[in-house]
């Protein structure tokens, strides 16, 4: 596939200026994350290439290649570092980049949740991946929250070499192309003067050693694949969809880096009977016309268990009736919502001969017909009433 012109990739004119550039750029690295656009093979696509694009761009002797030759000026050099190379850009080397143009501590961090190991040059610090899981709930775990223990399938610490890789110490050698420090600094000679730039060291990758003699159970990747029995607290009111996040808890760095975070969707397990509707619970009680015109009691279930209720002598179909705190917390608060039971009149679908002349005898009673008086509610103030 030929590749598109780096202006066009980032949406800027030929001559915009550095930080037009920069800004450019922050927008589509922003919107193409790959932790926003998980497993999206188009987004990650754009991901890259808007990075190529920035890399160069954003460097005045490459730009100055590349207004030149084009992307003719890559082949050239890609023997001498920089971006270069058919594959483009790894991914590490695209969150590298990130520390110049999103700073350190910037709000991008807490935006994607810890944010990766930025920084460019240095000794380079591994991260594992976010592993994601979904936990199915209960509508009365989600209302009274629950800890749950969930067995985890995800990358480990070898316990043989302790996460190191290595067989043993002696195997650990300092790395002696950087020596340690994982990074490689490069003057070149431009049109501009002088220009000193720091890429990650091509010998240990950045780790800053090399191991001699690898552990025979990892195979020097020191994570394994394993199991972790993971206890999750699940606060009162998630509800479908929702996210939570433990830092930390994901899948295990190699040879020693930061573990990835464990990422839990929740999902709602319908219930039998109650239907949610935000923090409210909504319960679809039946009862006979009878049982309405001369009153009762009866149980209804709620999410602490049954409760009794009294319906009036006369009571119309479609009224709703509201059990103040019977519902769903909100998350972080004390405020509970409301159960609201909704009346329906249950008309019988089949007669017997003798119920049939029963009801027939009761059919032309005046008291029978309807006479909705000014004070019934109309179906539309019940509903205003209901949403208050
Ligand atoms: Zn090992
Ligand atoms: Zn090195």
């Amino acid at each position: 596939m030929a590749k598109r012109d780096y202006y066009d990739v980032l949406g800027i004119a030929k001559g915009a200026d550095a930080d037009e550039i920069k800004k450019a750029y922050r927008k589509m690295a922003i919107k193409y994350h790959p932790d926003k656009n998980e497993g999206d093979k188009a987004a990650e696509d754009k991901f890259k290439e808007a990075a190529e694009a920035y890399e160069v761009l954003s460097n005045p002797e490459k730009r100055q290649r590349y207004d030149q030759f084009g992307h003719a000026a890559n082949a050239q050099s890609a023997n001498g570092g920089g971006y270069g190379g058919a594959g483009g850009m790894n991914m590490d080397d695209i969150f590298s980049q990130f520390g110049d143009i999103f700073g350190g501590g910037s709000p991008f961090e807490g935006f994607f949740g810890g944010g990766r190991q930025g920084g460019g040059a240095g000794r380079r610090v591994a991260r594992g991946s976010n592993l994601r899981i979904k936990v199915r709930l209960t509508l009365e775990e989600i209302a009274n929250g629950t800890e749950k223990k969930i067995k985890v399938n995800k990358q480990i610490v070898c316990k043989t070499c302790d996460g190191t890789g290595a067989k043993d110490k002696a195997s650990f050698q300092t790395c002696k192309t950087c020596g340690g420090s994982g990074a490689v600094r490069r003057v070149t000679n431009t049109i501009l003067g002088q220009m000193q730039t720091t890429s990650t060291c091509p010998t240990c990758n950045g780790e800053g050693s090399t191991i001699l003699s690898k552990c025979t159970v990892c195979h020097g990747d020191g994570v394994v694949r394993g199991e972790e029995t993971i206890s999750i607290n699940i606060p009162a009111g998630v509800s479908e969809g929702m996210q939570l996040s433990m830092s930390g808890k994901g899948n295990a760095a190699p040879r020693g880096g930061m573990p990835g975070d464990l990422i839990i969707l929740i999902e709602e397990i319908p219930h039998e009977t109650l239907k949610r509707d935000g923090n409210n619970v909504i319960y679809d009680l039946h009862i006979t016309f009878i049982d309405a015109a001369l009153g009762t009691s009866v149980e209804v279930p709620t999410i602490d268990g049954k409760v009794k209720i009294k319906i009036d002598p006369g009571t119309q179909g479609g009224k709703i009736l509201r059990l103040k705190s019977k519902g769903v917390p909100e998350v972080n608060s004390y405020h509970r919502g409301d159960q609201l039971v909704h009346i329906n009149i249950w008309t019988p679908k089949a007669l017997s001969r003798e119920e049939r002349e029963l009801l027939e005898k009761l059919q032309n009673s005046p008291n029978f017909k309807p006479n909705p008086g000014k004070n019934e509610k109309s179906f539309f103030e019940r509903m205003k009433e209901y949403f208050e």
